[in-house]
């Protein structure tokens, strides 16, 4: 049995891997280089049981206006609307309710702990060259206010089962002596977790390949062959790729391969940016989220990464140097032995992540096809859903029950055949 995965990120990687588990023989589209960038290689590299809240939660859109005058916030919204996007910030409304954070929290928590133990059977089998450290995340705060929302946090968490602890600012000194922190305090979450998303993606490539996976670059997939209720074909420019299954995986860029086949995955890319010190003054042991700011610390290896911003303005990966300049600003606020020159003359990466509307993935298999199978949508949480993406993936191709219920994340859901 063969099947074909459209895309090269971590979710298209991810569920090569354990289709190849469940012993398909795999081909991986992607469109881009080799060489090439995705969203999933400069990303903070957190693996979050601690992100139980979808971002599609009350509060959300009136956080997002009041951000639109300034250049340097973390949340910016393109002015002139397309009509997809209008539909999306509908759609986004419509979610943003509490019975649809409550609905999703369990399904979250549970979806984040399975890919946790996932990652941590792949640290294994690949002697942890992807680094991964099992030290918690501190949600770091600067005000006494943030800190109490914080802390109301936690108690659901640990509601929920996850583990959070409110810290002091002396209690979190403790736990992270390397760093010299200026804070009102900070939530821990022990069972968070962080890697180096590089090593991953270049460390699942090389062992996808020695497992015999083919994975052709520089294919785009344009087009399909279909026959009575089934894909037959993918085309490309590189050729066309003929498969028993189909696996779309393509990130922000996959409402437009959908379109093709006649899906509505409503999705808006929202950019993001990173900037990575290699010889960082002081290197933290654990991985933080300046809360007030909304920026995401990792060290990797000797590195030091932050990151942040969500600009919802279309496929387009341009780096508006505002928006850099506010990530920048927030880390001598947090971490005072830094300062804002430290970062001068750094290339910022920036990448596209896919977000859907309700701030849940697509996964599952669209009524419409019954050998397609849908892996996209993670949001800020694709690297941390890309294992138990790829395991689900796996056990859909290989028609086994799935491990986590999928009814939420129907790629059919907001189809208007699925409401009719
Ligand atoms: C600044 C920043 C920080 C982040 N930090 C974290 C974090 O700490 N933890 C976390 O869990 N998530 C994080 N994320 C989110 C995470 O990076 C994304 O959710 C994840 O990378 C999405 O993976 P993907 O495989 O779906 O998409 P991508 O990585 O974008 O991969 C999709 C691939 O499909 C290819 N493709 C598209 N269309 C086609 C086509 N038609 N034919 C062939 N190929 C195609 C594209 O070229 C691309 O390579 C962060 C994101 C950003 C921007």
């Amino acid at each position: 049995m063969t099947v074909c995965i459209i895309g090269g990120g971590i979710i298209g990687l991810c569920s090569a891997w354990y289709a190849a588990e469940q012993g398909f023989d795999v081909t991986v589209l992607e469109r881009g280089p080799e060489s090439g960038d995705s969203c999933s290689l400069g990303n903070a590299g957190m693996i979050v049981p601690s992100h139980f809240v979808p971002l599609a939660a009350p509060g959300m859109m009136a956080y997002g206006l009041k951000q639109l005058t300034n250049p340097e916030s973390p949340f910016w919204i393109r002015p002139k609307p397309t009509k997809e996007l209008i539909d999306w910030g509908l759609k986004f409304m419509q979610s943003a309710t509490q019975e649809h954070v409550e609905r999703s929290a369990p399904l979250l928590r549970d979806l984040n702990n399975l890919s946790r133990a996932e990652y941590e059977r792949l640290a294994e089998a690949f002697g942890n060259e992807f680094g991964l450290v099992k030290r918690g995340l501190l949600m770091l705060t600067k005000t006494q206010h943030a800190l109490d929302e914080e802390i109301a946090m936690a108690a659901k968490a640990r509601a929920l089962g996850i583990p959070a602890e409110a810290l002091t600012p002396e209690e979190t000194a403790q736990l992270d002596p390397a760093i010299t922190m200026d804070v009102a305090g900070s939530v821990y979450f022990p069972n968070d977790c962080h890697l180096a998303p590089g090593k991953l993606v270049a460390g699942l490539t090389k062992r996808l390949r020695e497992r015999g996976v083919q994975i052709i670059y520089s294919a785009a997939v344009t087009g399909w062959v279909t026959t009575r209720g089934r894909v037959s074909a993918a085309l490309t420019p590189a050729g066309q790729f003929e498969a028993d299954q189909f696996v779309l995986a393509g990130g922000a860029w996959s409402p437009e391969a959908a379109q093709g086949l006649g899906l509505s995955l409503p999705m808006q890319a929202g950019k993001g940016y990173s900037l990575t010190l290699e010889n960082p003054k002081q290197l933290p042991e654990l991985c933080s989220i300046f809360v007030e700011a909304r920026v995401a610390v990792t060290p990797m290896g000797g590195t030091l990464r932050v990151g942040g911003t969500m600009e919802i303005a279309g496929n387009d990966l341009s780096v508006n140097p505002r928006r850099v300049a506010g990530i920048v600003k927030s880390v001598p606020r947090y971490f005072p032995a830094f300062s804002e020159d430290d970062f001068a003359g750094l290339t910022p990466w920036s990448g596209l992540r896919p977000v859907s509307p309700d701030g849940l993935p697509y996964l599952g298999r669209p009524a419409k096809w019954s050998n397609v199978v849908v892996a996209t949508g993670h949001a800020m949480m694709g690297l941390s859903l890309g294992p138990v993406s790829g395991k689900l993936v796996g056990e859909l191709l290989a028609d086994q029950s799935p491990s986590i219920a999928l009814e939420l994340l129907s790629p059919d859901r907001f189809s208007s055949a699925s409401k009719g």
